[in-house]
């Protein structure tokens, strides 16, 4: 079997019999799942979201779980040169879940594998499948339990195992943590294709390596993730500020209050200062029928605005002249602009799948599927008000097409037993520069700008960090990960030895 494979491997154009090879090797696998080859790989195991790279696998493999995940890796161990990456939802950027002529395993296949409640010391707790899509989780959870995970992505269509390998970062993160920092225990399909399972107390260098490990050292196929009853209601609110600093010290109180003292979410974004329905600030409102009066903005206001978006939850059962209190005592100590306010009350769902509508109308209008260069950071700080300054207020002043997030994170909700790399520091912001580029504009310029601005971050010596690194050299890497490289190489040693996982990461090679 490993010499027809090999013969494949070397003989890629070999088309007519690929067919015949699939199925010899899914019968001698066997496996529950089923294996795909030839256009099908075309169209979805080579691309991404950031739709700069296509990479062809020699396989896709639909696994039903983890054993066949197992004898898929085995199976790789054993030949001389294949490589296993398993894609979650492809929502990666650059290629990371892609393997040049190796095997893709889908996670998605995987979707159902796991789904059960459980109580542990009191806390209910739910077994989710790696491959599940975190609003898949979030629907049964609510519907079926009326509970929820506490630590969120903006974004729901994100796989558990493809953000638990990266962090999982959202506006709840600064009280629980990322949403690596919400799981209590792991199955994982190491390089050596061995099914373990994983706590902070049973196998923890294979449980923290493999939290924000970019799926250097295991796949995950369960994930126990921990729950909290979810509120019925939000009230969701933007407010607006002229001045950064303003807005970081508002947002910095936010993150460090007590719960009762602050809202549930905190998150925040920069918009330029101009009359644009699209990026400017007539498309900050909440509710289109309440629309920003221009004459509100500061004649001393910049090139750039600042927006604090916050969220309060509660229950149906609480009065509504009680909501409005807590939320007026809190915003009653904030200092932005007057005037500049809006809020809505939605269901806890549809403020959770908020981003599900920019989705559908990016997709109506086609920009869903063109190429995405997003850049996320991790800046701390002490070098925040450096960054603004040159970064939103100079070379982004225009805009990028899309979202520009920045709102604060606290370093003690994060383990630093995990594999994620983060700036020093108690306090530092997450920077996402979500770019959308319409039709007709070059990707290279977005590509290349943010080169320019991660090229000026490393040269002024700021303390900051790539989130959903991408690099291009193991120098790079290194440098990425400081004075923790020496352990995620360790733990790589340990648990793959031969490299076999995540090779679109681009961190270590399989020797042939
Ligand atoms: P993939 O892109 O398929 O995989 C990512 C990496 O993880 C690859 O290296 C892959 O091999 C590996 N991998 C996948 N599944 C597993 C597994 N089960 N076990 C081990 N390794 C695995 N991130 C945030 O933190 N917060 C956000 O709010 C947020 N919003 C986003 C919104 C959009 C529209 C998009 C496109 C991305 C967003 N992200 C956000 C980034 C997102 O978390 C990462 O891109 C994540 O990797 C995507 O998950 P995925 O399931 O598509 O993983």
């Amino acid at each position: 079997m490993i010499a027809c494979l090999g013969r494949i491997v070397h003989d890629n154009d070999a088309e007519s019999k690929l067919d015949d090879d699939v199925s010899t090797i899914s019968k001698s696998l066997e496996l529950q799942g089923s294996i795909e080859s030839g256009d099908v790989l075309s169209c979805s195991a080579s691309k991404d979201f950031g739709g700069l790279y296509s990479i062809k696998p020699l396989f896709l493999i639909k696994p039903s779980g983890a054993e066949d995940i197992s004898r898929v890796v085995k199976f790789a161990a054993r030949t001389s040169n294949l490589t296993v990456a398993a894609r979650g939802n492809g929502h990666s950027i650059n290629g990371q879940a892609m393997s040049d002529g190796g095997l893709v395993i889908d996670m998605r296949s995987t979707e159902e594998s796991h789904f059960e409640f459980l109580t542990i010391n009191d806390s209910p707790h739910i077994d989710v499948s790696g491959g599940a899509l975190w609003e898949d989780v979030l629907t049964q959870c609510v519907s079926r339990f009326g509970l929820a995970p506490r630590s969120w992505t903006d974004y729901l269509s994100l796989t558990v195992g493809g953000t638990l390998s990266n962090a999982g970062v959202s506006g709840q993160a600064f009280r629980y943590g990322p949403q690596t920092s919400n799981v209590t225990e792991l199955e994982v399909v190491t390089g050596k294709g061995e099914i373990t399972v994983c706590s902070e107390t049973l196998n923890s260098e294979l449980f923290f390596g493999v939290l924000g490990g970019l799926g250097q050292f295991g796949i995950i196929t369960r994930a126990r993730v921990k729950l909290q009853p979810a509120p019925d209601m939000v009230r969701w609110i933007r407010v607006v500020y002229s001045e950064f600093d303003e807005f970081t010290r508002d947002a910095e109180f936010l993150v460090t209050q007590e719960e009762g003292e602050s809202f549930d979410y905190v998150e925040g974004f920069v918009f330029p200062n101009r009359d644009d329905v699209f990026d400017g600030w007539p498309s900050v409102p909440l509710d289109p029928v309440h629309e920003f009066s221009p004459g509100h903005i500061p004649q001393t206001a910049g090139s750039v605005l600042y927006c604090l978006e916050l969220a309060f939850h509660y229950r149906n059962s609480d009065h509504p002249s009680t909501v409005d209190t807590v939320v007026s005592r809190i915003l009653g100590r904030l200092g932005f602009v007057e005037g500049l306010k809006s809020q809505v009350d939605v269901s806890y769902t549809e403020f959770l799948q908020r981003v599900k509508r920019a989705e559908e109308e990016a997709r109506a209008n086609g920009c869903w599927d063109r190429p995405h260069p997003w850049l996320n950071l991790f800046v701390s700080k002490s070098d925040i008000v450096k960054f603004d300054r040159t970064v939103f207020k100079t070379m982004l002043k225009d805009g990028v097409g899309g979202p520009m997030l920045i709102y604060p994170l606290l370093r003690s909700r994060w383990d630093n037993r995990s594999s994620v790399a983060l700036p020093d520091g108690e306090i530092f912001y997450i920077v996402a520069l979500l770019r959308f580029v319409p039709k007709g504009q070059s990707v290279e310029k977005s590509v290349a700008q943010n080169q320019e601005i991660v090229k000026w971050c490393t040269q002024e010596g700021l303390d900051f960090k790539l989130y959903l690194p991408h690099y291009q050299s193991i120098q790079d890497w290194k440098r990425h990960f400081g004075n923790q490289w020496s352990r995620f190489v360790d733990r790589k040693a340990c648990f793959d030895p031969m490299a076999i996982l995540a090779p679109g990461q681009n961190i270590f090679r399989r020797d042939p």
